[in-house]
C-alpha cells in the first residue's frame, strides 16, 4: 500500500489513513502511510472522489502527515475519515522555504504562525535544528481553544499569544515579534504562515529591519502544477512560484494582504 517515492510528484497515488490526531476542536493530523521526498513549505493536492482537490501544507514527508482545518466541504469531508480509510494525493508540489547559505550553525531563525500555519514552520524547525539553527515560534491564536501545539522541534523556545490573552500572552503574534525586537533579539531570517493580514505587517517590518523574510502565501489553487492559473498573482503562479515568497516578492503583489481571488476568478476582499 505504501506509495512509490519515486513516482512524479503530478501522478496520483493512494495509500491508507495510518493515523488520525485531535489537534484542536476543530483541526485534526492526518498521518497517511506514504513517504515522499519533500521539504518545508510544499504542499499536496488531496484529492477524495466526488468531493475534489485541496492543498494541504506537508508537515512532514516521511512518513506524510498534513494537518487540516475543519471549515468546509472538503475539510469536513477529510475529518470524516477514519483511520485505514483510503486518501489519494499528489506532490510534493511547490517550492519550499529556504534556508539561505548564509544561515549558518550560529544562526537564529524567527518563525511566526497562525492557525493550521504552524505546521510548515514546526517541520521547518525541525529540519534546521538538524543543521544547528536554532528556532523561536510565535504561534498566534485568537483564543486558548484555537491554539496548535503541534510537534515542535526539541530546543524550540515558543511563544504563544492569544487575543483575549487566555493562553500565553495577551495580544497578537506582530505584538509578540515587535517585543523580542524591543528586548534587542536579532535574527538572520524570518518565516511566517498564517493568515495574510498579518504576514503583510511582519514583512513591513522585516524590510523595514533589512532581515530576511519568507512567506507562505495561499490562493486558490485548482490544478496545483500550473496549467489552470488559477492561483494567479499579480503575475506570478502561486502552485509554481511560490506558495514560498520573498517579502520582497509579496510587497509587490498588489493584492498581499489586501484581497484575492476566488473559484471563478472574482477578486474577493481577503476573510
Ligand atoms: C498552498 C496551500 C496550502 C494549504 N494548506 C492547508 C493546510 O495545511 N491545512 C488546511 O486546513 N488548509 C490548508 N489550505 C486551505 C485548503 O486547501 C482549503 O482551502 C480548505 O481546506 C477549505 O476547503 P473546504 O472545501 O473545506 O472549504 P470551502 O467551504 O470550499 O472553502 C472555504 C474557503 O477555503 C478556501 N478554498 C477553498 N478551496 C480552495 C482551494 N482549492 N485552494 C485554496 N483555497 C481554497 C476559500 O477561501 C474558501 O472560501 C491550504 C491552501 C493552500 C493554497
Amino acid at each position: 500500500m505504501d506509495v512509490d517515492p519515486k513516482k512524479p510528484s503530478f501522478q496520483m497515488q493512494t495509500c491508507k489513513i495510518a493515523r488520525i490526531t485531535d489537534e484542536n476542536y476543530r483541526i485534526k493530523t492526518f498521518e497517511l502511510s506514504a513517504s515522499i521526498k519533500a521539504k518545508p513549505g510544499q504542499f499536496i493536492m488531496i484529492w477524495i472522489p466526488g468531493i475534489g482537490e485541496r492543498p494541504m501544507s506537508l508537515g512532514n514527508a516521511a512518513p506524510v502527515k498534513v494537518t487540516i482545518a475543519n471549515i468546509g466541504k472538503f475539510s469536513g469531508a477529510m475529518h470524516a475519515l477514519k483511520q485505514g480509510d483510503l486518501i489519494s494525493f499528489r506532490g510534493p508540489l511547490g517550492k519550499p522555504f529556504n534556508l539561505p547559505k548564509t544561515i549558518t550553525q550560529k544562526s537564529k531563525i524567527l518563525l511566526v504562525g497562525g492557525g493550521y500555519g504552524v505546521v510548515p514552520l514546526a517541520y521547518l524547525a525541525r529540519e534546521a535544528k538538524k543543521r544547528g539553527i536554532e528556532s523561536i515560534e510565535i504561534i498566534g491564536a485568537r483564543k486558548k481553544e484555537d491554539v496548535v501545539h503541534i510537534n515542535k522541534a526539541e530546543g524550540t523556545k515558543v511563544i504563544i499569544t492569544t487575543d483575549d490573552g487566555s493562553e500565553g500572552v495577551h495580544g497578537n503574534a506582530i505584538d509578540a515579534v515587535n517585543a523580542l525586537f524591543t528586548e534587542g533579539k536579532q535574527f538572520d531570517a524570518v518565516y511566517s504562515c498564517g493568515p495574510e493580514k498579518m504576514m503583510r505587517r511582519l514583512a513591513e517590518i522585516c524590510i523595514q529591519k533589512g532581515i530576511y523574510c519568507e512567506l507562505s502565501i495561499e490562493r486558490y489553487m485548482k490544478c496545483g502544477i500550473n496549467i489552470c492559473g488559477a492561483c494567479a498573482i499579480d503575475g506570478k503562479i502561486c502552485c509554481r512560484d511560490g506558495p514560498i515568497f520573498t517579502v520582497k516578492e509579496a510587497l509587490r503583489f498588489d493584492e498581499f494582504g489586501k484581497g484575492w481571488r476566488d473559484a471563478s476568478g472574482k477578486k474577493c476582499d481577503l476573510h
